[in-house]
């Protein structure tokens, strides 16, 4: 069994001029333990997960013993918060090991998340709780699991040692894995900076390296931009198809390859309403739900400014960004179909899922249990819908939709069997609901960590069944509606 210290690490990012980051040592947590593993993660990077359970694996994945081959470094970034221009941000508690050789041909960056403090640190103290690195590794895993593009997580180490958010916590590292951390707010850096010779050198980067066919295009940055763009929107459909909410969608925050990036305070929609907001520090609701999608649109447009000197035309960058709404649409469009089954396009679909959504809003129904339920209703008036039925308070409003959907499904032809096989691949039964993430964390501080490693098994086939797992279906109890999540972590 090869031993995590003398794993081939390179640091393809460290190409870049020093400007760019800063090297530094990790600082090292005393007598730290395996909290969970992800095999899925693991095998991604060819790291045998069955030596996840050892010295020298807990140990470099905490960041207590650097590997032979690894150079860590923290990296600068900006970036809008909140809509706000925040200046200088950076890797404040993340600190990159270097990229290992992924099973897919490319590279995979391996960074420590809570590894201690950075020069970007500010005022911060460089850790993440134990709390909020068991959300982010199994979030980032079930969001993989949705088949949603993500960032990914190897693993999670813990140790006794406390700092204090709004009360005393334990530590943790989480240990990321994506081909890069690059975010808008890198490219902000060297805007606002006004120094066009990084922008050029980052974006030239970013597009040998993750874009290559982008490398000859007539501008290469504004394929970039148009490519970037593309991908956040459809990113965007991705996240309401599942209600998830991320909470936290500042420019730095976002990732330059259109994957999901960094797990705070998120959720996932439950009771439906459209305006939710999960992170209890948004009191205005930027990120809200029904947000999402024209934040999405707004950090795009953040790109785009920084981009503007290298595009070097307001026209291109526009036409860049023009394609935002009707790239979201068409993706919103392609899921929202998929999630009723439905094989066709009709003139009238729209205000079908109009009228779903005021029956959804109205009812505060389970945005999870609602979709998975729906592909028992039969397509003739030969019921199939009481589970449903049963979500709804006003039942009446359910049955007229329930028989504009029916006859939606007739009109082509719809084969109960056949949609209830389609649907049940698009409609997770599976999600990470805050009260299981909350049960799953309460034990890991007892040193239980039994419930990560069942949520992670579940959440990696959200699609399946899993008849023995149908209590992690249900709705939340009573005590969840009490639980909050912030940005402290
Ligand atoms: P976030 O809201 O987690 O995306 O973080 C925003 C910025 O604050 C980033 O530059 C983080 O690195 C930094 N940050 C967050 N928490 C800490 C912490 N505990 N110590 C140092 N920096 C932090
Ligand atoms: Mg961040
Ligand atoms: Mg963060």
């Amino acid at each position: 069994i090869p031993d995590p210290v003398a794993l081939p690490f390179a640091n393809a990012f460290a190409e870049l001029p020093p400007a760019f980051f800063t090297r530094l040592q990790p600082t090292p947590l005393p007598q730290p333990y395996l909290v969970g593993i992800s095999a899925d993660a693991a095998a991604l990077v060819g790291i045998d997960p069955a030596t996840a359970g050892s010295e020298s694996f807990i140990d470099v994945f905490t960041g207590n013993v650097i590997a032979q081959h690894s150079k860590p470094l923290a990296a600068v970034y900006s970036g809008h918060q909140f809509g706000v221009w925040a200046g200088q941000l950076g890797d404040g508690r993340a600190i990159l090991l270097g990229d290992l050789p992924a099973r897919d041909g490319g590279r995979m960056e391996i960074q420590l998340k809570g590894a201690g403090q950075t020069p970007y640190s500010r005022m911060g103290d460089g850790r993440a709780v134990l709390r909020s690195s068991i959300r982010e590794f199994l979030c980032s895993e079930a969001m993989a699991g949705l088949g949603i593009p993500t960032t990914r997580a190897l693993c999670v180490t813990g140790s006794d040692q406390q700092v204090r958010r709004e009360t005393l916590e334990t530590t943790a590292v989480v240990t990321r894995m994506s081909p890069s951390f690059i975010r808008f707010g890198s490219f902000e850096h060297w805007y606002y900076n006004k120094r066009h010779d990084e922008l050029k050198l980052l974006a030239d980067n970013v597009i040998a390296n993750f874009y290559p066919e982008l490398s000859g295009a007539g501008n290469p940055y504004r394929a970039l931009l148009t490519e970037v763009t593309r991908r956040t929107a459809h990113l965007m459909a991705h996240w309401q198809a599942v209600g998830f909410m991320h909470g936290v969608m500042n420019t730095d925050n976002m990732s330059i390859l259109g994957l999901t990036l960094d797990y705070g305070p998120f959720g996932f929609m439950e009771a439906f309403d459209a305006r939710h907001i999960c992170n209890h520090t948004d009191q205005q609701g930027r990120y809200s739900y029904q947000m999402q999608p024209r934040i999405g649109q707004w950090n795009c447009f953040a790109l785009g400014q920084a981009l503007l000197p290298l595009i070097d035309s307001v026209e291109d960058t526009e036409a860049a960004l023009g394609q935002y709404e009707a790239e979201f649409a068409a993706k919103n469009d392609e899921l929202l179909h998929a999630k009723l089954g439905l094989a066709t396009r009709q003139a009238d679909d729209d205000k079908l899922f109009e009228s779903m959504f005021a029956i959804l809003q109205a009812g505060h129904v389970d945005f999870t249990l609602f979709f998975r339920r729906l592909s028992d209703l039969h397509a003739g008036d030969d019921g199939g819908d009481e589970p449903l039925r049963d979500l709804f308070i006003e039942r009446a409003s359910f049955d007229a939709w329930a028989g504009q959907y029916r006859a939606r499904l007739r009109q082509e032809n719809s084969v109960d069997a056949a949609r209830k096989l389609a649907m049940d691949a698009s409609n997770p039964k599976y999600v990470l609901r805050n009260y299981l993430a909350q049960v799953a964390i309460d034990k890991a501080q007892n040193k239980d960590f039994s419930e990560v490693a069942k949520l992670q098994e579940i959440l990696r086939r959200p699609f399946d069944e899993q008849p023995e797992h149908d209590k992690y279906a249900d709705l939340p109890p009573d005590w969840a509606s009490h639980l909050e999540v912030s940005c402290s972590s």
